[in-house]
């Protein structure tokens, strides 16, 4: 079994679920006590933030690189960086290593081509929604991307950093998410990709008329077929 390397802490919340999964479906894969091999660098969120507001993405380009070269030096085979949004800085944190970085846009792209659907919503964070570092990517993979219009986007966002990535998970902003779900399905989404790591702690496959794609189990799920991959 590889060693899976894990830049995570943003947020804590959803980090926590890559460790809970990772366990789960290594122990479903391999039976008995079976549990993942894997490090895990945490960053202090607060920090990171306050670099994204200010379009400081170089420096925490750097803060992530340093990070995986820690989990290099740890003895990952492999990194993720446990978080959509800072795919933005991808490129830093591939370059600062050896190893491969599994990509989450990547890894997504191809469990919705794998579905057969072309046409999907994205939520996200800001970043994520209306720049292209992560849109690009999955377009690049034969995606079209539907994102939600402008008031609905500032809510999606609201809704991860002021509640979600603080371990609140309330009913009226599940509604609302449901709510902009269903806006992006009747405009032709057949799928809607969960791109913001912390989404699925709010909103499952029941809370939606279409497929969701949930981003860290789907990120996790390439992990342990790569840290398998060898050994089975
Ligand atoms: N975890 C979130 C994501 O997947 C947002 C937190 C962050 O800005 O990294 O985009």
């Amino acid at each position: 079994m590889k060693t899976i390397g894990l830049i995570g802490g943003m947020s804590w919340e959803s980090t926590s679920e890559y460790y809970r999964l990772l366990n789960e479906l290594t122990r479903d894969r391999l039976g008995g006590l079976h549990s993942a091999r894997c490090v895990l660098y945490s960053v202090d969120f607060a920090e990171i933030e306050q670099l994204q507001v200010q379009g400081r993405w170089a420096e925490a380009g750097d803060m992530l690189a340093a990070a995986a070269r820690s989990l290099e030096r740890a003895g990952a085979d492999m990194v993720l960086i446990c978080t959509n949004t800072m795919h933005k800085v991808a490129g830093q944190v591939e370059a600062a290593v050896t190893v491969p970085l599994l990509h989450l846009a990547d890894a997504t792209a191809d469990a919705v081509t794998a579905t057969g659907l072309r046409t999907v919503g994205l939520l996200g964070t800001a970043f994520t929604m209306e720049q292209d570092f992560y849109r690009a990517r999955l377009e690049k993979r034969g995606l079209d991307v539907l994102i939600p219009e402008a008031a609905d986007r500032a809510l999606v966002h609201q809704v991860i950093y002021e509640e979600l990535c603080l371990g609140v998970v309330q009913d009226t902003s599940r509604a609302e998410y449901q709510r902009v779900i269903r806006k992006l399905a009747e405009k032709g989404a057949q799928g809607v990709i969960l791109g913001c790591t912390e989404i699925e702690l709010l909103i499952g496959a029941q809370d939606s008329p279409v497929p969701v794609f949930p981003t860290t189990r789907l990120h996790v799920e390439a992990a342990v077929e790569a840290a398998l991959a060898a050994a089975t």
